[in-house]
C-alpha cells in the first residue's frame, strides 16, 4: 500500500521490549482472513497482535490498557500512517461502528458510462471520506483505469472540461436498521 509504513529491526525490538514474555516478534504479515496487517510475537507460542496496535504501542512506549482500540481515521484500514491512527476506548469505536454505510445509491462513470456503486470499502471512510471526496470535487469513477484516463484527459486535452461530481445518496446506521431498510420500514 502506497500509505503504508513498515517496521525496521529496531522498532521489532521495541515492541518485543512491550511484551517481555515472548522472545521474537516478526512482521507486519497480512493476516489471510482480515486482510490487516499483524505482527506475530512467538516464544513457543505464538501470539498475533494488529499491526496498526503495534505502531500505537510503540508510538506510546506502552501497552494498549483493556479498554483502549486504535481506530483509522479516514477508514481505510490500510492507511497505517501514525496520523490516520487515533486511540479510542471500546465504546467509543463501537458507537462509531454503529453508523456503518447501509446503502450507497449506484451512480455512472463518467468516463464509460458503466452504472456502478460505490463500493463500500472506498466510502467507509465514514463521514471523512465523502466529505474530502466533496471538498476536492472528484467525481466518482468505477475503476482505476477510468481514474487514470481521466487524469490523462485533463493533462493533456486543454479543451477537456474537469467534470462535475457526481451527487451520491449515502445511509449510514446502525446494522439492525439494515433490515428495516430492506423491509422498506420508515
Ligand atoms: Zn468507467
Amino acid at each position: 500500500m502506497e500509505n503504508d509504513v513498515n517496521l525496521d529491526e529496531l522498532d521489532l525490538k521495541r515492541i518485543l521490549k512491550l511484551y517481555p514474555e515472548y522472545d521474537y516478534a516478526f512482521g507486519p504479515y497480512v493476516h489471510n482472513q482480515t486482510g490487516r496487517k499483524i505482527i506475530r510475537l512467538a516464544t513457543k507460542a505464538i501470539r498475533t497482535i494488529p499491526y496498526p496496535r503495534a505502531l500505537m504501542e510503540i508510538h506510546l512506549g506502552r501497552r494498549l490498557e483493556k479498554d483502549e482500540t486504535v481506530d483509522h481515521i479516514d477508514g481505510n484500514f490500510n492507511n497505517n500512517h501514525l496520523s490516520n491512527l487515533q486511540l479510542l476506548s471500546q465504546s467509543e469505536h463501537s458507537k462509531m461502528d454503529n453508523r456503518r454505510v447501509l446503502y450507497i445509491s449506484p451512480i455512472i462513470c463518467p468516463m464509460c458510462g458503466t452504472e456502478f456503486t460505490p463500493s463500500n470499502k472506498r466510502i467507509n471512510g465514514k463521514k471523512d471520506y465523502d466529505l474530502k471526496r466533496a471538498k476536492r470535487k472528484t467525481p466518482f469513477f468505477c475503476s482505476r483505469k477510468c481514474v487514470g484516463k481521466y487524469g490523462k484527459k485533463l493533462q493533456t486535452d486543454p479543451n477537456f472540461q474537469r467534470i462535475e461530481q457526481q451527487t451520491l445518496t449515502i445511509i449510514y446506521g446502525k446494522l439492525k436498521d439494515l433490515n428495516k431498510l430492506e423491509n422498506n420500514e420508515p
